[in-house]
This record gives structure tokens, C-alpha cells and sequence, in this order.
């Protein structure tokens, strides 16, 4: 389905980024994997991706961090002289209730998965707009859309990816590009592992299919809005959970 497409993918080397790489290296496209700390996940993700045939491009970027998401662009058109499908999934949680919350909890989830989808929509759309084609599609979360106490910030970052999917859709759908996002419920993830246990237990009570998403449900939404059958679907929102909202 992606043959002859490459897709650069942030925070790749883990959870659902690794199963995104993974499912658009078995569709055909070659892979530019992301991360940030964890080095060895993506060196990892990028020897199963060419085990699929794809081939690979790893890179260091912090991607709230404008400077290096500008290098990590350019390193990866040095590579692959082209972008054609951008997905912004690197994200953090720092959750708390809001009298706990400190300031720079706030800060860094908005900075990383907020700004940092912003600072990669920005670089993507400009190589795009060249090519007057492109896919950007980003990872959101229904907690964006229905909140969730105890994150704040992060539900204030996952709202403001649906805005600006919402914004950047209409400003480039004349181009040829289609701007979506994807908003997983609860899935199995280091990020859900890390919580404890009766909080894991009430969320799966609440998810109508009776079970957490893996991460490879996820992939299949966004190999959707990657592929051919989505060329007219733009500003649209997919909730990937079980039935929970
Ligand atoms: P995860 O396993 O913790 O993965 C998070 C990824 O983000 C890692 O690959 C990490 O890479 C990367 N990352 C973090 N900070 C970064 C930075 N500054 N720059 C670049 N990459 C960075 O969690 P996950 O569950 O797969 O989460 C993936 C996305 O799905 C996130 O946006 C998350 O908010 C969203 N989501 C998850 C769930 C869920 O239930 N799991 C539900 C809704 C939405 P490094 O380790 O290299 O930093």
C-alpha cells in the first residue's frame, strides 16, 4: 500500500511508534525512526524494519526542539531526498491533580507533544508544499475530547493537536495535502504500564470492548489515513478505543 513512500515517524523506537514503523515497513515504505533517548529501541525498531524490506534511517531529535527538528529534517531528505508521510506520535504524560501539578510538568508535555508535533508539521508541510503532496497525521488521545482528571496537561496538549489538524487541514488541503489525526483510547504501552494497578484496573472496567488496545490497533488507523483510500479525508479526528467514547 506505501510502495515507494517514505515516512518519518517521531518517537519510533517503542510502544506505538515501533508498531507504526513496523506495519508501513511490511506496506512498502521506507522508514526515518525517531527518538530521542531511547537509542537502542530504535536501532532495534530499524533491524526488524529492513527485516520487511524497508529501508531505514534513524535519527536523534528532541522534537520539542525546534533547531533539531530542522536537522533531523534535513538529515532525513540527505537520506531519502523526500518526506512524504509525516507522523507525530512522540508524547509524555507528567499527570497529577492540578494543586500537584508543578509548572514544569505542564511545560514539558505541552512543550513535547504539543510544540513538537507543531515544530514537525512545520518542517514536513514546507518540504510537502514543494511536492504539493504529503500525508501529516498525528497522534492525539481521547482524553483531548472528553478530558481526564489527574492530566491536564496532557489532555491540553491532545486537544490542541485536534485544533491545530483541524487548522492545518484547511490550510493545505489545496496543495495536495491531507492533515488528520488519530485519537487511541487505552493501550498497551510503557506509558500505561507505568500506572498503577487499580487505576489500570478501572480504565479496562470501562472500555466496552473488554479489553486495552494494542498497539498495533493504532497502526491500522494510521496506515489508513497514510494510504491510498484516504486521498480525500482531511481535518478528521479517528477514535481508536474499544468503544470507550
Ligand atoms: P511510549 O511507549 O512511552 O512511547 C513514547 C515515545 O515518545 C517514545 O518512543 C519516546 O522516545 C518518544 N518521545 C518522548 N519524548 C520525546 C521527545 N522529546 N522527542 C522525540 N521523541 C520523544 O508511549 P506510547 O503509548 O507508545 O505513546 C505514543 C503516543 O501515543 C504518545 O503521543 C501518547 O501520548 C499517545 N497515546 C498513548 C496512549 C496509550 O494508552 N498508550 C493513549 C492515547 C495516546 P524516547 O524514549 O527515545 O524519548
Amino acid at each position: 500500500m506505501l510502495q515507494g513512500k517514505t515516512a518519518l515517524i517521531t518517537g519510533a523506537g517503542k510502544g506505538i511508534g515501533r508498531a507504526i514503523a513496523l506495519r508501513f515497513a511490511k506496506e512498502g515504505a521506507d522508514v526515518i525512526i525517531n527518538y530521542s533517548g531511547s537509542e537502542a529501541a530504535a536501532v532495534e525498531c530499524a533491524k526488524e524494519c529492513e527485516a520487511l524490506g524497508a529501508r531505514t534511517f534513524t535519527v536523534k531529535a528532541d522534537v520539542s526542539d525546534m533547531a533539531q527538528v530542522e536537522s533531523m529534517f534535513a538529515a532525513a531528505t540527505e537520506e531519502f531526498d523526500k518526506v512524504d508521510i509525516l507522523v507525530n506520535n512522540a508524547g509524555i504524560t507528567k499527570d497529577g491533580i492540578i494543586l500537584r501539578m508543578k509548572e514544569e510538568d505542564f511545560d514539558s508535555v505541552v512543550d513535547i507533544n504539543l510544540k513538537g508535533t507543531f515544530n514537525c508539521m512545520k518542517a514536513a508541510s514546507k518540504l510537502m508544499l514543494k511536492k504539493r503532496s504529503g500525508r501529516i497525521i498525528s497522534i492525539s488521545s481521547i482524553v483531548g475530547i472528553r478530558g481526564n482528571a489527574g492530566q491536564v496537561n496532557y489532555s491540553a496538549s491532545k486537544a490542541g493537536i485536534i485544533g491545530m489538524t483541524k487548522s492545518l487541514a484547511r490550510e493545505l488541503v489545496s496543495k495536495g495535502i491531507t492533515v488528520n489525526a488519530v485519537a487511541p483510547g487505552f493501550i498497551e504501552t510503557d506509558m500505561t504500564s507505568a500506572m498503577p494497578e487499580k487505576a489500570r484496573e478501572s480504565f479496562i472496567g470501562a472500555i466496552p470492548a473488554g479489553r486495552m488496545g494494542s498497539p498495533e490497533d493504532i497502526a491500522g488507523a494510521v496506515l489508513f489515513f497514510a494510504g491510498p483510500d484516504a486521498s480525500y479525508v482531511t481535518g478528521q479526528v479517528l477514535t481508536v478505543d474499544g468503544g470507550m467514547i
